[in-house]
């Protein structure tokens, strides 16, 4: 009997002396990694268990072509033909404008309008983030709020066409766009045959899989005092997408005050409320990046009851007195790495 048990102790330990040099053989370094600037912004890929870089081409490739789709600052996409026939006539847009435009509307109206996808005039009025960026004048903003209106931008699903109803008005997707791309790009990277994939695109990150030895990878949530990529806590996760918004990302200071790039629509000016970011944990990242956009604007306590009653959808809330609040499902799996915050619920 006794024998019997050291046989299988022993039998045991080479099989875990063995999964574990399987473990470092095909270890998580199997990957490689390739960054860019588009989106207006830093994107990086990494794959897990390849050596080809070849693949690298397709990925930025489609990631391009979706740009060119979805951005407003882009001659020939869907947005700005949009916004040249606005308060004429529908126009003909691609599947992916329909798609991202029926979603925006969804958040508009969860968010009680204060996501807004027609927000483009009063966006471009503050060109945060442009070398034109400047504090407009009180008529200026009343003009361009006569434009914003998301139940004035018409889909007509069967024929594949929007109609914005006003003239001057336009779409900006600058608040859901890469989080619409980032899955569209894992759908991609699948195609191509890869399971385990990071696409970080400007810090809207959407984890593919797991790491090669099936470990959750450890993704850092943004530190809103620090430059991208510094973090506050991190958390394990595979299969997710985590997004965050804040105050910090986009801005100019003026007298003392900081402008930053998320608007209240009913204002038309920065959102203002205790909130400096939240960070939104969901298996989409068009779910979480728009999510993130509008908890921020709803504020603390609008936005984590909201996630609290969604499923699989959880937060990290940073408000501007260094308080973390976390949403039910994560306050186990949460790890505080500065300490200048506090976890408070
Ligand atoms: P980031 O672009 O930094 O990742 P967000 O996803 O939060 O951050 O999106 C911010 C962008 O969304 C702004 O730069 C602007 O283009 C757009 N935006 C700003 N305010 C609103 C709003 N109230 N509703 C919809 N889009 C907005
Ligand atoms: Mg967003």
């Amino acid at each position: 009997m006794k024998k019997k048990i050291i046989l299988i102790v022993i039998m045991s330990m080479i099989l875990y002396i063995t999964s574990c040099s399987y473990k470092q053989n095909n270890g998580a370094d199997k990957k490689i990694s390739k960054s860019d600037f588009m989106l207006n912004t830093y994107i990086t890929i990494t794959l897990y268990d390849t050596e080809d870089e070849t693949l690298f081409e397709p990925i930025f490739d489609y990631i391009k072509q979706l740009e060119n789709i979805l951005s407003i600052h882009i001659k020939t996409s869907d947005l700005y033909k949009l916004r040249e026939n606005a308060g004429k006539e529908y126009t003909k847009v691609s599947d992916e404008t329909i798609e991202v435009t029926k979603k925006s509307i969804e958040y508009s109206e969860l968010s009680e309008g204060l996501f807004d996808v027609s927000l483009g005039p009063i966006i471009e009025l503050w060109g945060i983030g442009t070398p034109e960026e400047r504090v407009p004048s009180k008529e200026e903003i009343e003009k361009a709020l006569l434009l914003v209106d998301y139940k004035k931008v018409k889909i007509d699903e069967e024929q594949k066409q929007i109609m914005l109803e006003k003239e001057g008005m336009f779409i900006d997707f600058g608040a859901i766009a890469k989080g619409y791309i980032a899955d569209k790009t894992a759908d991609k990277i699948k195609e191509l045959g890869i399971d385990n994939a990071i696409v970080n695109l400007g810090g809207n990150v959407l984890l593919l899989g797991t790491k090669s030895d099936n470990s959750d990878f450890s993704v850092g949530i943004q530190n809103p005092e620090e430059a991208r990529g510094g973090y506050l806590g991190i958390i394990k996760a595979s299969n997710l997408s985590v997004v965050t918004s804040g105050d910090y990302e986009r801005y100019f200071e003026k007298d003392d005050k900081r402008y930053h790039h998320i608007i209240n629509p009913f204002t038309g000016f920065p959102s203002d409320n205790n909130l400096k970011s939240v960070s939104i944990i969901s298996s989409t990242s068009f779910e979480s990046d728009a999510l993130s956009t509008t908890t921020l604007l709803l504020g603390l306590e609008k936005g984590l009851s909201k996630v609290n009653n969604l499923d699989d959808v959880e937060a990290v809330f940073v408000t501007k007195d260094n308080k973390i609040y976390l949403s039910d499902g994560i306050k186990d799996k949460f790890e505080l790495t500065d300490k200048k915050y506090k976890i408070v619920n």
